[in-house]
């Protein structure tokens, strides 16, 4: 007798990640991992570098150079304070036409912090839940069953063409042809992309010159 496993509905693995301003006691970060399909497709890797720069120092000066979860600070080399990550918050959104990405918002977090937002690449998912634990007061349980629905997620939402809404950014951020910052999964593969660094910017198109 066999039981009948179910896989869930995606609806139902969409929930809030990031809750800065939950109070003491109750959920405040749950584990995350982005599609395949749109890995190194974000603010970073769209926006010049100036833009970027300017977007992350002001959400890390909002934040008074602290981790927005956890309440602490990041550390570089020599134990130097430096400025936390600034991490893009995206929500998903299941709409008729099919799924769209939208930039729900930036936050200051240090490492740790940051990592249980991308699992897929995380090097120790054992840091990852012990993160989980600490933030929330979850058991071991709970982090382990987050963490698969973070997963799940994410195989999930790879099989669907995904739009990109980025108009938080509106006056922030200027793409030519696009004032209002919304992009279809076609559009989206043309601008540029944290990961393979194809930044379609001025900054890029001097270094090739130079370059031949
Ligand atoms: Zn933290």
């Amino acid at each position: 007798m066999g039981s009948i496993v179910t896989e869930p509905a995606l609806a139902d693995l969409l929930l809030p990640t990031l809750l800065p301003n939950s109070p003491v006691g109750h959920i405040r970060m749950r584990a995350d991992a982005l599609p395949t399909n749109v890995f190194g497709s974000n603010v970073r890797g769209i926006a010049r570098e100036s833009e970027w720069d300017r977007i992350r120092l002001a959400v890390s000066a909002r934040a008074g150079k602290r981790c927005q979860i956890c309440g602490g600070e990041s550390f570089g080399p020599k134990r130097r304070v430096q400025h936390p990550d600034c991490h893009e918050i995206w929500r998903f959104e299941l709409r008729e036409g099919g799924v769209v990405q939208v930039l729900a918002g930036l936050i200051a977090l240090c490492k740790k912090c940051h990592n249980t937002q991308h699992v897929g690449r995380a090097l120790d998912l054992e840091e990852v839940k012990e993160a989980l634990v600490e933030v929330n007061g979850w058991s071991y349980a709970d982090a382990h069953d987050d963490v698969r629905r973070a997963f799940a997620k994410s195989a999930q939402l790879k099989d669907h063409p995904i739009d990109l809404d980025l108009s938080l950014l509106r006056g922030q951020l200027q793409i030519l042809g696009s004032p209002d910052l919304k992009f279809t999964a076609a559009e989206r593969t043309t601008l540029g992309n944290s990961w393979t660094r194809a930044r379609p910017s001025p900054q890029a198109t001097e270094l090739d010159i130079e370059l031949t």
